[in-house]
C-alpha cells in the first residue's frame, strides 16, 4: 500500500476511530493519582485532570481492514506496543505500567493539547510516521526526551 497517497482515505477513518476510543475511555477510565498529576504537569500537560487511563491486556487497534493494513505497514503497533494515547485517553498494557511509560504517554497528551484536537494532531503525527518512521517521528523523539525514570 502506498500509505502517502492513501492518507486522504486513511485519515478520516483513523480520526473517527481515535475519537470514539477516546470518548469510551474518558467515560470509563481511571483518573490520575496525585503523584501522576504531578508527572503530567511536569511534562507540560495543561489539563491533567481530564486524563483517563485504561489498563488493557492488549492495546486496541481499529477493526477497519484498510486501517489494519496501514498500521501493520508502518510498524507503529506490534506485540511490543505497551502504550497508546488518543487525546486525553491513555491505554497502558497492564504488565507495563511505569512512570517511564506514563510520562511518555503524558507528553503525547501535551502534544494533543498543543494541536488542539485529535483531528488536528493525528494527521501531523501519522504523516511523520509514514515519512520518517516511528523511531524518527519528531513527536516520538519529543515524547522519549520527556520520559522520567521510575517504577
Ligand atoms: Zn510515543
Amino acid at each position: 500500500m502506498d500509505l502517502k497517497s492513501q492518507l486522504p482515505v486513511l485519515l478520516p477513518r483513523a480520526i473517527e476511530w481515535a475519537e470514539a476510543e477516546e470518548r469510551r475511555v474518558l467515560a470509563s477510565g481511571t483518573s490520575l493519582t496525585d503523584a501522576e498529576l504531578t508527572v503530567a504537569r511536569s511534562v507540560g500537560v495543561s489539563r491533567p485532570e481530564r486524563v483517563r487511563v485504561e489498563l488493557v491486556d492488549a492495546i486496541p487497534t481499529p477493526s477497519d481492514p484498510l486501517l489494519q493494513t496501514a498500521i501493520s505497514e508502518t510498524g507503529m503497533f506490534g506485540p511490543n506496543t505497551r502504550g497508546l494515547t488518543l487525546g486525553y485517553a491513555i491505554f497502558i498494557h497492564h504488565d507495563a505500567r511505569s512512570r517511564r511509560l506514563l510520562s511518555h504517554e503524558l507528553r503525547h497528551v501535551h502534544q494533543y493539547e498543543c494541536a488542539g484536537s485529535v483531528a488536528v494532531f493525528l494527521p501531523v503525527y501519522l504523516s511523520q510516521i509514514i515519512e520518517l518512521g516511528y523511531e524518527n517521528a519528531p513527536f516520538e523523539i519529543d515524547a522519549r526526551a520527556h520520559e522520567q525514570a521510575g517504577p
